[in-house]
């Protein structure tokens, strides 16, 4: 149920942002998540869709973008990407020493359409 919550966040979220902004509509949301999160995107959008009925954000578009996770290996100082938890260094082959990234989720843009009265 983690994904409802994150919904919840991600409504309220849009809606401070869309109060400040004296906006009329939300038309668009992009997230970013790394792919650590263990966020359930369909799980997620749904729970989105569903809580956005009758706010401001339905019928806004959900742009989520994945992005990867990145590991770090002592032993090599190298830095790299990862796709999933078992990847290891592309130099030694060693598990990572730190995960750098990979967990993130955030709401990185909102585009709100003003109600400025006009049509
Ligand atoms: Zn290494």
């Amino acid at each position: 149920m983690h994904e409802l919550s994150l919904a919840e966040e991600v409504i309220r979220i849009t809606q401070h942002e869309a109060a400040k902004n004296n906006a009329g509509l939300i038309s668009e949301i992009t997230i970013e998540t790394g792919c650590f999160s263990g966020v359930e995107i369909d799980a997620f959008r749904s729970a989105v869709e569903v809580m956005a009925e009758g706010t401001l954000l339905a019928g806004a578009s959900l742009n989520i973008v994945i992005m990867k996770g990145k590991g770090y290996c002592s032993g090599c100082d190298k830095e790299f990407e990862m796709d999933n938890r078992l990847d290891t260094c592309p130099m030694c082959n060693s598990f990572p020493s730190q995960i750098r990234s990979g967990h993130e989720f955030r709401v990185v843009s909102i585009v709100v359409e003003k109600d400025n009265g006009e049509g």
